[in-house]
């Protein structure tokens, strides 16, 4: 009988202590934001600074998505652009993005990031954050784009790990957000689920959604985008799981055909080999986004290929999302006698010459994204292009070469290059983006708008999950540096109106 009362209490003492290693958890805090990338990371130190409790949840076991990835951001009347007399300011900037957007983007947000945009960079420098210089990618380019540190905005990302962590803020890795908590139509925390399993609710008085888009959600992908087969540069872990949930609570969603995009890549070459200083292939990605003949996977002329590398992504939409650069044995001696007219992303400097291409060819050969031919015929054989369309679309270009003149696309003529001087070459590449720019849509506030119009009580949304900053196209040739500004500073203006609001 003794016996069984002790072996009773061991059991019950057993489920107890169970229960509470596996209980579920739950934090109260002031603000709660989803996923710890450029525009959370931002909204997480903006929070502390302002004296409210942060939590922020991470899908993935390292943090910085891909914020981590970003080069430089995008300001209009920075400190650096003034002392550099670049005559650029908000103003200006309106005028120009309205256009370009023919007034179908919201001109009061666009108005209010803008105006934000000069005194974030003068925030990110009292934050510790460094920039190396104000640049621009395109020859006569707006210098727009203010440079991190190394290249890479991971710098900014381990200066925020830190400065959250100094002052009290809370990051939870591998506990992605599931589900928002919604009471009266209010927005009042988050429910995720961590490594163990376990359900961890976190009650806040104001929500910020910031999971980067969908670019990693081939579902999602399908649905929105056109051209199914776009494949992700940088981070994993994008899948849409913010704008999901937004939407289930009722929010608007805009722009979600839009990706933030530029050019063609490598086919199957992965992005860490082709997208950075030194990656291994980084000059034959910039030898395929050369302007001289794009032809579609049939051998048709696809673009004029001297226009900005966002066009040429859109005009490779229209033609399947994958096509070839097409040069000869005279391009390819450019090449490597007197380098790449077109600069790649301040990864490969203009006039950088290629000393391995043959080397790089061989590879590409192998892996079959690269060919060489005798003849036009043979390198339509071997492509899968159609050879009487290459050797017709070859043949124009040489003539309109002679001629000087671009009768098909109006290209300017100094940029039309002959390809009639075997061996032949082609590059194979396809569409793939840094990230998808549709998503909710916000206020100037960066609160989440639902479908009849009305701001979603303690809902935001910001970077990536909120739409509205492009209309039909990314519009990188305008503004450099954009989309990681519209994160940065979706974060700061959010818990502005957050710490004035909700307190
Ligand atoms: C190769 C590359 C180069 C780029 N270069 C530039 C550039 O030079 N200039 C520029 O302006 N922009 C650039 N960008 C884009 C820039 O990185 C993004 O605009 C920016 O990072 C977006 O910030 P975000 O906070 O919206 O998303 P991210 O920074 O991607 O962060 C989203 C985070 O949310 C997490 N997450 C996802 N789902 C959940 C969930 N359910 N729960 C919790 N967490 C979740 C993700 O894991 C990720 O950590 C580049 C992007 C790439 C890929």
């Amino acid at each position: 009988m003794r016996k069984i009362g002790l072996s009773f209490v061991f059991t019950f003492l057993f489920i107890l202590v169970s229960a509470y290693a596996y209980a579920d958890k739950v934090y109260n805090t002031d603000v709660v934001v989803i996923g710890a990338g450029a525009g959370g990371m931002t909204a997480g130190v903006a929070a502390l600074e302002k004296g409210m409790k942060v939590i922020i949840l991470e899908k993935m076991p390292g943090i910085g998505g891909s914020g981590n990835y970003m080069e430089g951001t995008f300001a209009v009347g920075s400190d650096m652009q003034i002392r550099e007399n670049i005559g650029i300011n908000p103003e200006k900037q309106f005028k120009t993005v309205m256009n370009f957007h023919h007034w179908r983007i919201d001109p009061d947000v666009l108005n209010a990031w803008l105006k934000q945009t000069p005194y974030t960079i003068r925030w990110l420098e009292q934050h510790g954050i460094h920039f190396e210089k104000v640049t621009t990618a395109f020859i006569d380019g707006n210098r727009t784009w203010h440079m991190f540190e190394g290249g890479h905005g991971s710098s900014l990302i381990k200066a925020f790990a830190q400065q959250i962590k100094d002052n009290g803020g809370t990051i939870l890795t591998e506990t992605p957000a599931k589900q928002l908590i919604i009471k009266n139509g209010t927005v009042v925390g988050v429910i995720a689920e961590n490594a163990d399993g376990e359900k961890v609710t976190v009650n806040a008085k104001a929500v910020i959604v910031a999971t980067g888009g969908f670019p990693c959600n081939k579902e999602m992908i399908k649905k929105y985008l056109p051209y199914a087969g776009y494949q992700y540069a940088g981070a994993a872990g994008r899948e849409g799981d913010g704008i999901r949930m937004m939407e289930a609570a009722g929010a608007k969603l805009v722009n979600m055909n839009v990706v933030m995009q530029a050019g063609l890549w490598l086919q199957g070459v992965s992005t860490d080999q082709q997208f950075h200083r030194g990656a291994k292939y980084v000059k034959m990605i910039a030898a395929l986004n050369q302007p001289y003949l794009f032809t579609s996977l049939q051998g048709n002329r696809v673009v004029d290929e001297t226009q900005s590398l966002e066009y040429i992504s859109n005009a490779f939409e229209g033609v399947g999302g994958e096509g070839f650069a097409v040069f000869d044995e005279n391009t390819k001696k450019l090449w490597e006698n007197t380098g790449l007219i077109r600069g790649y992303f301040g990864v490969v400097e203009r006039m950088e010459k290629i000393e391995n291409f043959d080397s790089m060819l061989a590879d590409g050969i192998k892996q079959g994204w690269a060919f060489k031919a005798n003849s036009l015929n043979e390198l339509a054989k071997m492509t899968g292009m159609d050879p009487e369309v290459l050797k017709a679309t070859a043949a124009n270009m040489n003539k309109m070469t002679e001629a000087k003149y671009d009768s098909q696309f109006y290209k300017d003529p100094k940029w039309l290059r002959a390809v009639d001087k075997a061996p032949y070459y082609a590059l194979k590449g396809s569409l793939r983006m840094y990230s998808t720019t549709g998503g909710a849509k916000v206020n100037s506030n960066f609160q989440v708008i639902n479908t009849n119009g009305k701001a979603i009580p303690g809902l935001f949304a910001i970077g990536q999950d909120a739409g509205g900053l492009y209309s039909d196209s990314y519009d990188m040739h305008i503004a450099e540096g954009t989309a990681s500004s519209w994160a940065i500073n979706g974060g700061r203006l959010s818990i502005s109106y957050i710490a004035d609001n909700y307190k």
